[in-house]
């Protein structure tokens, strides 16, 4: 039978029923709030077990959730996307996901048309009318409604395989070709899983579909795993290696949610962590052992990094918190879920050593497979086998908000002297706590491994709320102690200036690249902090200038802007600009011309160094990026390919901030027509580093024409804002014409939209920030909203506690 929806208020569905043995017909109540409804059958039921079968009919949507609809210039594909409750967009269920089952799909699709599920296809039958043909999969595993997947239309795969498990890497027919190095990273992968885990991939087989729309990176569907174009796909001749670092670790994510996630599944949402914490933490792995010279351990210290800063706003969130509605589920995936929790799992496992945390992760598993599982279980599983206090820091971690920051004090006889607090990038915050003697945070004290760096291997201790130090062994030698060995401790270090300035003196040689980076890291933020001045984070910044590690330089790069455009005064930007040519210019230099089969690292850092020198208006370095980018496009629609592919497109990007109207128009061109998703996305986003006005305003318009898929639009604004050169027109742009933009976003792209007004650092635009959100809601952004204005608080304070310091440390430098 058939149930109508006719919209609007209760008794929205009205339907029979048919029952099995003894049948009655039901009705239907839908209570459209809280997305419910309920079954009223006209007799009692039975006890014991009865069967509800329910017809009913929906449509395929445009919003990229449930069972939408995506479309080319050629044709439609209908497709599925479930978490986390989108499921009964496509189906009634106990949309939960603890309340798992198994699922048995087929669907009658055209003749022409083929289907991808969960499992393997069993039968494929004509009819059952003429022009279409019914397809039926095999019976899954147990498994979570938001798990379930199907998608129909003419996908082309590449296929192979790995420990006898059959793989294929999908796309509509036309970008086939671009299919072949997921492939390859999923094999890799899935052997490196079946091993470290010790519990074999559970599904048939494993497909991975690239959808033309798509609004997150990519989901973890059992056995079905799906991607926004530009995470799977990527050419495997011509592609440059950060897109198929991307592509890597995002089929590493995905893949590692098999186990993480779809095998063993959080009980409910406010554990979203025990799914996304570990596919983060997870995902560089295998990738680092298969491509070591790709440098993931480095990124891994940067996403540390970034996690830290996000995590030091008053407005964070703990790891675990509640969730209820479908809004405040959604919230959930942000940067703690993933990048928190992600941190945390690596520090503990830095802490008990690798070998006794597989085992760990093994035993959790193998306890809940195909079940559901909360916090403790995985906790206690590490505590039960290591027999070390992994549940009391987990706890601490799991359930305080923030980040600590170890004070430190000069070493006595036997000991270091450290005490603990919350560390904020708010400078009132930080005086606030400093102002109650840290009481008003004391109930906020963690239970914390601190990795002691000396001249000795590594000193690992536990540090809890009731210690005051940290004891060392009588003979250890000292030249220099640095708190974050290895760089995994999720916690901000401040050191005593004695112990800093033996750090800085031995950085290059006694520190890893991710400690460096770490080292870095805690600097600026100090500084963001009131706890330490700019001018002093810019000396360590010029002592670490020759650093050979691209992945550091790349974090001063980004560093440094937010120097220029949060604190420098107009008149200081000059002279600021001038010290970076003065100190980056000869390190470029240094490194010569880019060479046919050099390392990775190298071509990176040349590309940062050129960006960072394009950003100081250094002349030879814009001339050379105006004629690299003339170069880059000497033909219309395409790229030469023969050039270093690192140098073009940091020399496109110098350009384009330099606004070229030919330039610009060669890209837009890109953007609309070219063949492959991560050029045409990368040409997309470029558009959004021209300054020049009149540019800012095509590209807005071009953003809302309709032309842009809706999954990409956000990309491009968040650019916009981003840049102090083109935020305020994109804000003014924005309010003028919201219904446009609006109707671009989708549910997390609107949030990400509302997190970049968090770059703006006035007390005009933090209250326009405010009111105008006040009245033009977006869904699921509350928490978000709050952080933006977090931010821009944060920023104002941090321009005028640092103004100052910056202008006096310029006119050092130029004398
Ligand atoms: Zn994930």
């Amino acid at each position: 039978m058939r149930v109508v929806t006719k919209g609007g208020g209760q008794n929205e569905y009205a339907g029979r029923i048919p029952g099995k043995l003894v049948r009655q017909d039901g009705y239907i109540v839908l209570h459209a709030a809280d997305e419910q409804a309920t079954f009223l059958f006209p007799k009692e039921l039975p006890a014991g077990k009865v069967s509800l079968a329910i017809s009913y009919t929906g449509i395929l949507n445009d919003k990229l959730r449930g069972f939408y609809l995506s479309k080319t210039k050629t044709r439609n594909y209908a497709v599925t996307q479930f978490e986390p409750t989108d499921a009964r967009r496509a189906y009634p269920s106990f949309d939960e996901p603890a309340l798992k089952a198994t699922y048995d799909v087929t669907l009658v699709v055209d003749a022409a048309d083929t289907a991808i599920s969960n499992t393997n296809l069993v039968s494929d039958q004509p009819g059952p009318v003429p022009g279409k043909h019914t397809l039926r999969f095999a019976t899954t595993p147990k498994m979570s409604t938001y798990l379930v997947a199907f998608l129909v239309g003419d996908f082309k795969c590449t296929e192979g395989k790995s420990d006898g498990v059959p793989i294929r890497a999908c796309s509509t027919p036309d970008k086939v070709e671009l299919t072949k190095f997921a492939l390859d990273s999923a094999k890799y992968v899935l052997h490196y899983y079946n091993t470290y885990f010790g519990i074999k991939y559970p599904m048939p087989k494993l497909d991975m579909v690239a959808l033309p729309d798509f609004e997150a990176g990519a989901m973890e569907n059992f056995g079905c795993i799906t991607y926004r174009e530009t995470d799977l796909l990527v050419d495997t001749k011509t592609g440059n290696i950060p897109e198929k670092k991307r592509v890597a670790v995002v089929v590493a994510h995905e893949m590692a949610h098999q186990w993480f996630g779809d095998m063993v599944t959080m009980q409910w949402w406010d554990n979203l962590w025990l799914n996304e914490g570990f596919a983060t933490w997870m995902q560089t792995k295998p990738l680092a052992e298969w491509k070591p010279e790709w440098n993931y351990p480095q990124d891994d210290a940067q996403d540390l990094d970034q996690t830290l800063n996000l995590d030091a706003q008053k407005t964070t969130r703990t790891i675990r918190a509640t969730a209820n509605t479908p809004d405040e589920i959604n919230e959930m995936f942000d940067g703690i879920a993933y990048g928190k929790a992600g941190a945390v799992i690596g520090m503990v496992e830095h802490y008990i050593g690798k070998e006794a945390f597989r085992q760990g992760v093994h035993n959790y598993l193998q306890a809940h497979l195909y079940a559901n599982a909360t916090a403790e279980d995985f906790w206690n599983a590490q505590t039960e086998n290591s027999h070390l206090p992994v549940d009391k820091i987990m706890s601490s971690f799991v359930t305080h908000p923030g980040v600590p920051l170890l004070i430190l004090s000069e070493k006595q006889a036997s000991d270091v002297p450290v005490s603990q607090g919350r560390f904020f990038l708010s400078s009132t915050a930080t005086a606030q706590v400093a102002a109650t003697d840290g009481k008003a945070h004391q109930d906020l004290q963690w239970t914390v491994p601190v990795c002691l760096k000396t001249s000795d291997k590594p000193i690992c201790r536990v540090l809890t709320p009731q210690d005051s130090s940290i004891p060392l062994p009588m003979d250890v030698g000292m030249p220099m102690l640095y708190a974050n060995a290895g760089g995994k401790g999720y916690y901000r270090t401040l050191y005593t200036p004695k112990q800093y300035s033996a750090i800085v003196a031995k950085a290059e040689t006694a520190l890893t690249p991710p400690e460096r980076i770490g080292l870095l890291g805690d600097r600026w933020a100090l500084v963001r902090s009131g706890q330490a001045t700019v001018g002093g984070y810019l000396d360590l910044v010029l002592a670490l200038k020759q650093d050979p590690n691209a992945a550091l330089l790349d974090l001063v790069h980004r560093q440094l802007e937010r120097v220029d455009s949060d604190i420098a005064t107009e008149e200081d930007r000059a002279a600021f600009a001038a010290v970076v040519r003065r100190q980056f210019g000869p390190v470029y230099a240094a490194l010569g011309s880019p060479v046919k089969g050099e390392p990775f690292d190298r071509q990176q850092l040349r590309g940062t160094l050129f960006e960072m020198l394009g950003a100081a208006q250094d002349p030879a370095v814009l001339a050379q990026a105006q004629q690299l980018a003339t170069r880059v496009f000497a033909a219309e629609n395409k790229k030469d390919k023969t050039l270093d592919a690192t140098l073009s497109d940091s020399a496109v990007l110098v350009s384009a901030s330099n606004g070229d109207a030919a330039l610009y128009d060669r890209l837009l061109a890109l953007s609309r027509n070219s063949g492959d998703p991560g050029e045409k996305t990368d040409a997309l986003r470029t558009l959004g580093r021209f300054r020049d006005p009149a540019l800012v305003q095509r590209t807005l318009d071009y953003l809302v024409s309709g032309e842009v898929r809706n999954q990409d639009t956000w990309i491009v604004l968040v650019a916009l804002l981003r840049d102090r050169a083109t935020r305020d027109q994109t804000w003014d742009y924005m309010r003028n014409n919201w219904d446009r933009v609006h109707a671009q976003l989708t549910v997390s792209s609107g949030a990400e939209v509302v997190r970049a007004t968090g770059n703006f650092c006035t007390v005009r635009q933090r209250d326009e920030v405010i009111n105008f959100f006040a009245t033009h809601k977006i869904g699921a952004s509350e928490r978000t909203l709050a952080k933006a204005v977090d931010s821009i608080n944060d920023c104002i304070q941090l321009r005028s506690s640092q103004e100052a310091d910056l202008h006096a440390w310029l006119k050092a430098q130029a004398k």
